[in-house]
């Protein structure tokens, strides 16, 4: 920490567009002083010693080098990349129980409107006999249905699986291709994909005679930079691997 008790922080994949955003969100936030903007060919190592938190906004092929040479100069690490795999949050978990109070947050949405409405959706699928998602996004997208989308569906699965909720009902019997949408655990997930949209998901839960809409919209990549700023601040009293935002909201 500075003199003044101010976070200095690091911005990797600063000239993204992410990196961008949180540059300016950073520079403009009161306690944190942005010290160092990195892009492809910069020297993580060079941080050592001169920052506390670093924000990895890069691509999937890049990041778990840059959580791995950031734990190596001693800074925490708050991670925006998609990509993450079960075998490199090992790899990073195993890391960090080497670093003694170093912390990583992995985070695959750092929209709060998001994070809530995975959260709402869990704490309310085991009252409902039916729950379905819908993702919606622009058309540019590559994947389908989108991660968010499927993370709500386990969520929501894992809730209604500790409630010992039986299937939902379905007479289906015959179908097109994909008009009951994809599975994840058991939940319908559809992903519509239209221009003119940015990133939106619709949580639909159903009983005889009544329905829940929990429904998220972000519009701009500023969305994404209360959540980011927030795990800033809290990743260095949270040693060891967190995975996603929630765990820092105190849900
Ligand atoms: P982008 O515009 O392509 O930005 C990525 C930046 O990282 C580029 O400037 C890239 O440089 C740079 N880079 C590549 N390798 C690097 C390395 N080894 N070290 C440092 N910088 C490196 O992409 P974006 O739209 O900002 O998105 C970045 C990532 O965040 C994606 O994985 C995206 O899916 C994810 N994302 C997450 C959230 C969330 O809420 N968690 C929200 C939005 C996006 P070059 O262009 O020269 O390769």
């Amino acid at each position: 920490m500075t003199a003044v008790e101010e976070l200095r922080v690091a911005v990797l994949g600063a000239a993204g567009r992410m990196g961008r955003t949180v540059c300016e969100a950073v520079a403009a936030a009161e306690g944190l002083d942005l010290v160092a903007r990195l892009d492809v060919g910069d020297d993580v190592s060079s941080l050592a010693g001169r920052v506390d938190v670093a924000v990895d906004f890069t691509v999937p092929s890049a990041t778990e080098a840059n959580v791995h040479a950031l734990l190596d100069a001693g800074v925490h690490a708050v991670v925006g990349t998609t990509g993450w795999d079960d075998a490199a949050l090992g790899r990073v978990r195993e890391h960090v129980s080497r670093t003694p109070g170093l912390g990583v947050l992995v985070a695959p949405n750092f929209a709060i409107s998001a994070v809530l409405a995975m959260a709402f959706a869990a704490k309310a699928a085991p009252w409902f006999e039916s729950a379905e998602v819908i993702e919606l996004h622009h058309p540019d997208k590559i994947d389908a249905p989108s991660g968010t989308a499927r993370h709500t569906a386990a969520g929501i699965a894992a809730a209604r699986a500790a409630a010992g909720r039986d299937e939902m009902p379905d007479a289906t019997t015959s179908a097109l291709d994909g008009a009951r949408g994809a599975q994840v655990d058991g939940v319908r997930v559809h992903a519509v994909r239209l221009r003119g949209l940015v990133a939106h998901e619709e949580i639909l839960l159903g009983n005889p005679g009544e329905q829940l809409t929990i429904r998220t919209d972000s519009f701009d990549r500023v969305s994404f930079m209360p959540g980011v700023l927030h795990a800033v601040r809290t990743v260095p009293s949270r040693p060891g691997l967190t995975v996603g935002l929630d765990s820092y909201l105190d849900l």
